[in-house]
């Protein structure tokens, strides 16, 4: 008796959820600036551009999770930030899915500030997301946080904050990685 339902087509259950990696911005995706506002500041790490192709070719959305409080401290304007995503977007081939941004002082109780997962609900309201087979990639503390909250695994890069990061961290990511390059490489190849 042949038991082998996968060589019947119609007994393959496609998953129609795309699993994702949520990236933080400042540190991450990109050099560390303290509020980052003008377009001249911004720089892309050399290997951004290589991670984020690795991870289009393996089948991620790619979206961006990023705590913006300059905005509410009137450092900068909504505006100015998305010109800053937009340029971003341009240097990526328009490869980022998505940007979710909270514009709040870290003390104003939102609920989309990271740790908190608002955006990342948003996100699974604008796509169909398996946050368990999802990633949460960041340099701070808050951003493990996030993907612990959410149920996503989680990496650390030692890029922006991540050197300090790692030495106080109380629970560990799922993976610590030089940089982003080297945390995709990882997610990619074991998909641990
Ligand atoms: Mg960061
Ligand atoms: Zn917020």
């Amino acid at each position: 008796m042949n038991t082998d339902k996968s060589k019947n087509p119609k007994s393959i259950i496609q998953n129609p959820k795309s699993k994702a990696v949520f990236i933080d911005r400042d540190g991450t995706l990109i050099e560390e600036v303290d509020f980052l506002s003008r377009i001249e500041d911004l720089q892309l790490f050399s290997y951004t551009a290589e991670a984020v192709q690795l991870l289009k070719e393996d089948g991620f959305l790619i979206i961006v999770v990023t705590n913006q409080s300059g905005i509410a401290r009137k450092i900068f304007n909504e505006s100015e930030m998305h010109a800053i995503h937009e340029k971003i977007q341009a240097e990526l081939d328009g490869k980022i899915d998505a940007f979710y941004f909270c514009p709040h002082l870290p003390n104003a109780g939102c609920l989309c500030r990271k740790p908190n997962i608002e955006m990342i609900e948003k996100a699974c309201a604008d796509f169909l997301i398996d946050l368990e087979n999802s990633w949460m990639i960041g340099d701070k503390k808050l951003d493990i946080e996030t993907g612990f909250n959410a149920g996503t695994k989680t990496a650390l890069v030692l890029t922006g904050y991540g050197e300090k990061t790692v030495v106080n961290l109380e629970k560990r990511p799922n993976l610590i990685a030089e940089n982003l390059l080297e945390a995709v490489k990882l997610v990619v190849s074991g998909e641990r």
